[in-house]
């Protein structure tokens, strides 16, 4: 192992090879050789790349436009010799600073461990033993399974190949999928070029190989250029490049109207400095500044509550997005169904027999007429053969051309791989057959693992006395066309009846069972590989076996829920139509509508004869399409979208990349989907439970609500603060407000009122209302409103207390104590408000916000030390208050909140009128 370093792996022999790597070949690595490796080695992980360097990050909270009006602010006071001041901006500037960073890390941090928790798992041989491991387990000298749709866990060099195909983009940027040989090549070939190589984080688009692991970590191709930079996840969505940009256009008319007050004010002869500390005051009173902040913070959040409810988002987007989806396209199978499949049916020699028992457990017998087969299980496995041959032949092809594992642990049944398969072994032990003695009798030395491409999967057999067989399983469709005959009871040859078999399969699948038909052929004994084409024709059919797969309980209440949420639900599925068509009836998917003349379910085959124009019409109208193509899902989307809908679409496979890029959400499986699927999609459920999209989908909803509601709330007080700079400039009147006590009020409320709307609970009705139009404004026609008039009466309070109190013959000092609790109680009042942008705070509930109240009762706190406290006095030139002061301004908050609750049963009211 000392050189390793410098071999050249694609160029010595396998023969070699294998020696380099002390590795044991066929068999991989044992136990304890893993570990020493482990151990010397470390494990299989890229050293992240450093984020951004956390000094740097602080220092950016300084490169904002605002902060630069604020140290100028600073530093003229400072020259002008207001310490006080110019202490004070500066010490806003540096808070705000650290505020914003701790927000970012936490955002950040947040993301990360998000990212974290999608690590991949590799099939590798130890020991004999084919296993699922960690990828970062993966050490050198392990002999790596590849199948298509997985990522590449480690650099291997090939020792079998059946057609891979590797997508290396990632590593050459090379986007089309090279093919791989096992031929060694000279020592200077390229990396592109290294056709017996695959390397770590690419991707497999088709086929199946096996490697030895050559590189680890770091020292892999990918690990030395380094271009996986630590979860590049940004916090962007296009909710926060749109409140950017609206910020920037918001910053330049506020910077030139600060000028033209700076003007405006020196026109009217008022000393220089007291102007510009005016342009100072308005720039900052009516920038948001906290916005973009509270929005990252807020999306962060609501990334947190999707994934405590099993969906993990991956790109920054679909979290808003989700709140508009109109349409989800689902998968059937372990998705709205339990993937808990039991065989009830098996049909052969034209014969129905049904199976009982439940689940996985293999306890149940075989009847014919109601009539048990007698069959003695312990003893001799033949009995069965001597019964029906066809029949015995058709639960052995289940057993054999199988890649799952069915087993027992403290007496409960449990299940490896693939529940399909795992039925059909349950099935082929009811019946008494011994997997050990078949896999003697029988040894398998190739096969051609399942595609739903293909739809079929085969194995050959080598027998040591007779023949060898090929064992063919797969849809009913896949294998009927390539069967010339079928096996009598007897285990002759009988003339294949379609249109008999197709009658049975069209009453078991109208059922909803999930049917699955069974072939083999008879090969030479030298035979040493299966083929694509050496099964094309010529099979012997042996029968079929139907698997109920019930509904889950949950994704029926989910598929309510979101039809009632005005989401369309849509089944795309690679199983049969008819069992499709049954299995969405029992979960309520809705039927097309009376008028409508298309038809509940459609298959990929009559999806092909429709033109794009009738394809929309289908696909908005009809709630099924089975045995659909990947590419037909990619067509299901886009003419869905043509149609304005927002589509989420669920998918597992290789080839449902494209659709899932396509969709305006797509969603991966976490437990049965491909890594090339997690790879393309935008969120990955965790359980692969359709409840999961609909869960997400709420929450979607509601961070959207929350952040319209941040955004009413904090509007005004910008809008209000900087209406009372400027009308006080314009009519040449005192400011009623300070620079220092309006940074004082943005910055304390923000973070101790704003964000504590992110907490606010879903709103009553979330998922009975229609989706939200993604091209409608943040901020609609009733909000705009809303947001005025409260601005309005936030500016007339501040003057109203600011002039009561200087007529009364109070000090300015007091005055503008009362016009700054006037803003901080409007906003406390206002913010009670905003808890619900429909119905009144009490339909919600007073308590229902815990945090929210905190904020309010630290706040009222803090303003009592403002308005009290000598130092606080002297810092932000404020003065203690009377009661009847206080008072007013209560008088005046709770206005605001009157006012804006009349409002919004005005609408609810109108509401009902319209109805
Ligand atoms: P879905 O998961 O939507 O039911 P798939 O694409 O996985 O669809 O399967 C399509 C069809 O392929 C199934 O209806 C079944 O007939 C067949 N099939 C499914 N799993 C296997 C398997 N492991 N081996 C052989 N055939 C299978
Ligand atoms: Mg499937």
């Amino acid at each position: 192992m000392d050189n390793l370093r410098e071999k050249h792996w694609h160029h010595h022999p396998l023969s070699e090879l294998d020696a380099l790597l002390e590795s044991h070949n066929q068999n991989g690595l044992d136990e304890l050789t893993v570990k020493e490796r482990q151990l010397l080695y470390g494990s299989n992980r890229l050293t992240p790349q450093k984020g951004k360097n956390p000094f740097v990050m602080f220092m950016l909270q300084f490169h904002q436009p605002l902060v630069y009006i604020l140290l100028a602010a600073s530093i003229v006071t400072f020259i002008l010799q207001e310490y006080v001041d110019s202490g004070v901006i500066f010490a806003v500037i540096l808070v705000n600073a650290i505020v914003g960073f701790i927000q970012e890390m936490k955002a950040l941090r947040a993301v990360e461990a998000l990212a974290k928790s999608m690590e991949g798992k590799s099939t590798v041989i130890r020991d004999g033993h084919k296993l699922v491991i960690p990828s970062d387990e993966i050490v050198i000298g392990d002999l790596v399974i590849l199948q298509s749709g997985d990522r590449v866990p480690a650099d291997l060099r090939l020792i079998r190949n059946r057609e891979l195909q590797v997508d290396e983009s990632a590593l050459t940027g090379e986007s089309v999928p090279s093919q791989k040989n096992l031929t060694p090549l000279p020592i200077d070939t390229t990396l592109a070029d290294r056709d017996n190589m695959v390397y770590s984080s690419t991707l497999v688009t088709y086929g199946t190989a096996s490697g030895f692991v050559v590189e680890i970590g770091d020292n892999t191709e990918i690990g030395r250029i380094n271009t996986l930079i630590a979860n590049t996840q940004v916090l962007a969505t296009p909710l926060t490049i749109k409140i950017s940009e609206f910020s920037e256009l918001l910053l330049k008319i506020i910077l030139g109207l600060a000028a033209l007050t700076f003007a405006i004010g020196w026109l009217h002869g008022q000393p220089m400095l007291d102007t510009f500390m005016s342009a100072v005051a308005l720039a900052v009173g009516a920038i948001p500044e906290g916005l973009p902040a509270a929005i990252s913070i807020m999306l962060a959040i609501g990334v947190n509550k999707m994934a405590q409810r099993n969906a993990i988002i991956r790109k920054m987007p679909a979290v808003e997005t989700l709140g508009s989806t109109t349409i989800i396209c689902s998968d059937k199978t372990g998705t709205l169904t339990q993937n808990q499949m039991t065989v009830q049916h098996v049909f052969a020699s034209y014969q129905d027999y049904s199976v009982s028992g439940t689940g996985y457990t293999p306890q149940g017998e075989l009847l014919f007429n109601d009539e048990a087969l007698s069959l003695n299980t312990d003893t001799n496995q033949n009995v069965i053969s001597q019964n029906n041959v066809a029949l015995a032949e058709t639960l052995k092809a289940g057993l054999l051309c199988n890649d799952s594992r069915l087993f027992q642990q403290q007496s409960q049944w449990k299940i490896e791989g693939d529940p399909t398969e795992a039925a059909l072994i349950s099935s082929a032990l009811k019946a008494g057959f011994n997997i050990e003695q078949q896999d003697k009798l029988l040894p398998r030395i190739d096969t051609l693992p399942f595609e739903s491409q293909h739809q079929y999967m085969a194995t050959l057999h080598q027998s040591s006395q007779s023949d060898s067989y090929i064992y063919i399983k797969g849809s009913v469709e896949s294998i009927l066309k390539r069967c010339g005959n079928a096996l009598a009871a007897d285990g002759g040859s009988i003339p294949l009846d379609v249109p008999r078999i197709f009658e049975e399969i069209e009453q078991m699948a109208s059922r909803g069972l999930r049917v699955l038909a069974f072939a083999r052929k008879l090969v030479t004994q030298d035979s040493k590989s299966v083929t694509h084409e050496s099964i094309n024709t010529d099979l012997t059919f042996l029968g079929l076996q139907a698997m109920m797969d019930p509904p889950r309980e949950e994704a029926i209440q989910a598929v309510k829920a979101c039809q009632n949420a005005g989401i369309l639900v849509k089944m795309i599925t690679g199983d049969h139509v008819a069992t499709a068509a049954s299995i969405a009836r029992q979960i309520g998917l809705k039927e097309p509508s009376h008028d409508s003349t298309h038809n509940y379910a459609y298959s990929g085959h009559d999806l092909a004869q429709l033109n794009n124009q009738e394809l929309m019409e289908v696909a908005q109208s009809s709630a099924v399409f089975a045995r659909v193509t990947p590419e037909q899902k990619l067509r299901l989307v886009e003419a869905l979208q043509a149609k304005g809908h927002i589509v989420a679409m669920t998918g597992d496979g290789v080839n449902d990349a494209p659709a899932l890029k396509q969709a305006n959400i797509g969603i991966a499986m976490g437990l049965g989907g491909t890594e090339v699927a997690k790879e393309a999609a935008d969120m990955v459920l965790t359980n692969d439970n359709f409840a999961t999209i609909e869960a997400a989908v709420e929450e979607g909803r509601s961070v959207f609500d929350n952040l319209v509601k941040f955004i009413t709330w904090t509007l005004p007080t910008n809008a209000g603060e900087g209406l009372v700079i400027m009308t006080a400039i314009l009519f040449g009147l005192t400011l009623p407000i300070t620079p220092v006590q309006i940074l004082w009020i943005n910055m304390s409320t923000a973070l101790l009122l704003g964000l504590m709307l992110a907490f606010e609970q879903k709103e009553p009705g979330l998922m009975n209302r229609p989706p939200r139009k993604p091209g409608a404004p943040i901020i609609n026609f009733e909000l705009m409103i809303r947001v005025l008039s409260v601005s309005s009466l936030m500016l007339i309070g501040a003057y109203a207390l600011f002039a009561w109190a200087i007529a009364e013959g109070h000090s300015t000092e007091t005055a503008r104590t009362l016009a700054v609790n006037m803003f901080v109680f409007g906003e406390i009042f206002y913010l009670f408000n905003c808890r619900s942008l429909r119905y009144s705070m009490f339909k919600i509930g007073f308590f229902s916000n815990p945090w929210l109240l905190f904020g309010v009762v630290l706040m009222a706190s803090l303003q009592l030390a403002f308005t009290y406290s000598p130092t606080m006095n002297t810092l932000f030139g404020s003065a203690p208050l009377s009661a009847l002061q206080w008072l007013a301004v209560m008088a005046g908050g709770a206005v605001i909140f009157i006012v804006v609750e009349l409002e919004k049963r005005y609408r609810a009211y109108q509401e009902t009128q319209r109805k």
